[in-house]
């Protein structure tokens, strides 16, 4: 088969190599769709302890079962499916608590498991037992189905952030997963988004999700903005979907009393230390929590909501390209021009 290896830092190459072997415990899927994630990005330039190249990357996918070994009652041939990202081990204490995202192994498809930047993907008997793997109905696309990985996490991190009825949401950064979040925040509640984003070529997308206020942080005040549009209360919720500490910071001096803020977005490992005054949590009373990742139920959830609309994805997918052409990808979305690009292995 064609599989996008990534050989050494910087360096994916498209080449031949040979088809997964399909045991009795495991399933072979082929990829139909499988978007390029932030993460990606940073492994291809920056390495992951997780990665070992030669290895094949792509964690954001969906495609239909083409062969499942005679053991496997999870899958069958021709069933449509998305795969997530991170794999419970099944055996640590935080498996065993449902809180597989922060598993001691940490076990994660593109990663240690042989990802979905190819055009056959092999559902080892881990993935099939442990991981998110969800069955998609036929309605559902495939592009869309692939981003039920990245929405999978945004519910987790507003799980962490006592979303119910009536609560006021700001979103800093709008890129497909803080675009995603105005759709989630009002599905679980929020009457108020305001929604802050920096590039043009973004905000201009995340438009189409009409939060009640959008917020230009490249020529306005953010704390500012927020302050004045919650009555000088400072919002409930804040969501920091962007890899900024300074905006860390922002979150929390802004939030209302007994409000919650989720660090969402991952930092550079050089950024520096996030600055605040620790009497700001004391007398708000307020509460900062953070997110990565997600565990298989949010991935079934997260498909339960694309398929009924409550969440829309499609606007986010700006590009299509096929596997020859992942690296062109990588540039468009590094570029910032596009919001999901979605690599098609099959496509010519
Ligand atoms: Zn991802
Ligand atoms: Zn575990």
């Amino acid at each position: 088969m064609k599989a996008a290896v990534l050989e050494d830092l910087n360096r994916i190459v498209v080449k031949e190599v040979p088809d997964p072997d399909v045991d009795d415990h495991s399933a072979l899927m082929r990829v139909e769709a499988v978007s390029i994630c932030g993460s990606d990005a940073r492994i291809l330039h920056h390495g992951n302890p997780r990665v070992n190249p030669p290895a094949i990357i792509g964690h954001e996918a969906a495609g239909v079962i083409v062969e499942a070994g005679k053991a496997v009652t999870r899958v069958k041939e021709g069933d449509r499916v998305a795969i997530g990202a991170d794999v419970p081990c099944g055996q640590c204490r935080w498996c065993r608590d449902a809180l597989g995202n922060n598993c001691a192994i940490n076990y994660a498809v593109g990663y240690q498991i042989p990802g979905a930047f190819a055009e056959y993907m092999k559902l080892p008997r881990l993935v099939l037992e442990e991981g998110p793997v969800t069955h998609i109905g036929d309605h559902l696309g495939f592009d869309e189905a692939a981003l039920a990985e990245p929405l999978a996490c945004a519910i987790n991190g507003l799980e962490l952030v006592n979303m119910s009825l009536g609560k006021t949401v700001v979103i800093v950064g709008l890129g497909p997963i803080g675009s995603m979040m105005i759709d989630l925040a009002r599905v679980m509640g929020a009457t108020t988004v305001i929604a802050a984003q920096r590039s043009q070529a973004r905000m201009k997308i995340a438009r189409f999700y009409e939060a009640d206020v959008y917020i230009d942080t490249s020529t306005e005040d953010l704390i500012a903005r927020c302050l004045e549009e919650t009555g000088g209360e400072g919002p409930d919720i804040v969501i920091t979907a962007c890899g900024s500490v300074e905006v860390h910071e922002q979150a929390v001096e802004m939030v209302a009393h007994r409000g919650y803020v989720n660090l969402f977005g991952g930092l550079r490992k050089d950024a520096r230390p996030m600055s605040l005054l620790s009497n700001t949590i004391h007398y708000k009373e307020c509460f900062v929590t953070g997110s990565h990742g997600s565990v298989p139920r949010h991935h079934q959830l997260a498909v339960q909501l694309l398929e009924k609309g409550m969440v829309r994805v499609a606007p986010l997918i700006t590009h299509h390209f096929p596997l020859v052409d992942i690296n062109r990808g990588f540039e468009v979305m590094e570029g910032r021009q596009g919001m999901k690009i979605t690599i098609h292995p099959h496509a010519t």
